[in-house]
């Protein structure tokens, strides 16, 4: 088995943000270092090129989006984003989007794809929130089905309810959504996903793995998809500064190595996006979204997943 593919680009971590803005901007730039430095294969790295904005129009309303992209939403509209607008913001968010998009499409061709970005779940038809300009997720899915994949799921463990999606495809058969999410966090009003998994702050590890491993189970016996996308955020750690949960490194490891190897016993395609996860410290922080990269290699490539400590 070779290597999974990555998908990448350097805008990832270029936005100038306020000083003590909690959004952990460099990460995306830490990840990669840290990839090259574990000796990941240069072939492996993908670059997408950003979308164009009236790619969008299946997912979003079309005056949001030519909004948005000219800097003309409101200030109020802008302080749920929680980002000051930019020109690269905007296209570091359509990049983003490409990005999602190239992870879907390899992971289709490759069987498994990652994405070290990703994950813009409260993003909803007309409106932004939590960090998330545009739903990368729900545009990815509506994109591949375009190109002919007909069953989709989006499997969200990001500690926080993927809230933009559930919405965004209440009234579609074709994408199932599940958010396994902590019940006392943002987004404070939840919406409905076809599967919510709403657990206590303290939820132990193995109950927490347990509850996923049900989920996915049956979601994937049940539904037979053609692609999973899997957004596997890493803000359900116990050191994580917005999630409440107290997830261990070894339980986000367990969780991404159950949740790729499923969809690999099964050959369904899987493409993964890191999703949230926020520390000021970003050593600390890239140390956990290294465990996704970790669960992929130690199913292609033990002698990589070995160089990531757990
Ligand atoms: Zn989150």
């Amino acid at each position: 088995m070779h290597s999974p593919a990555l998908v990448y680009h350097p805008c990832y971590s270029l936005l100038e943000l306020p000083e003590r803005h909690r959004y952990p901007i460099g990460k995306y730039q830490w990840l990669y270092q840290r990839l090259q430095d574990i000796g990941a294969p240069p072939e492996i790295f993908h670059q997408p090129d950003p979308i164009h904005p009236s790619q969008l129009h299946h997912t979003h309303c079309p005056e949001y989006i030519t909004q948005l992209c000219r800097g003309q939403l409101d200030a109020k509209a802008m302080r749920r984003i929680g980002f000051p607008w930019s020109a690269q913001l905007i296209e570091r968010s359509l990049t983003s989007l490409g990005g999602t998009l190239l992870t879907a499409q390899l992971a289709m061709q490759q069987g498994m794809a990652l994405h070290l970005s990703g994950g813009y779940h409260h993003a909803f038809y007309a409106e932004g929130s939590g960090f998330c300009l545009f739903n990368d997720l729900v545009f990815a899915a509506r994109s591949l089905q375009q190109q002919g994949v007909k069953r989709i799921v989006i499997f969200d463990l990001d500690v926080h309810q993927g809230d933009g999606t559930a919405l965004l495809v209440a009234d579609d058969p074709s994408i199932i959504t599940c958010s396994v999410h902590c019940e006392k966090n943002f987004p404070y009003r939840k919406q409905q996903s076809d599967w919510d998994l709403s657990l206590p702050a303290t939820i132990q590890d193995d109950d927490y793995l347990q509850q996923v491993e049900q989920a996915l189970h049956c979601l994937l016996n049940w539904f037979q998809p053609e692609l999973v996308i899997y957004d596997a955020g890493v803000d359900c750690h116990q050191q994580d500064e917005l999630g409440h949960f107290q997830l261990s490194t070894n339980t986000l490891f367990q969780r991404d190595l159950l949740v790729l190897s499923s969809c690999q016993q099964r050959q369904i395609p899987v493409a993964a996006v890191i999703g949230g996860g926020y520390q000021r410290d970003l050593a600390a922080l890239t140390q956990l979204h290294l465990q996704l990269f970790k669960a992929a290699f130690t199913l292609n490539d033990l002698a990589l997943a070995s160089k990531i400590k757990t």
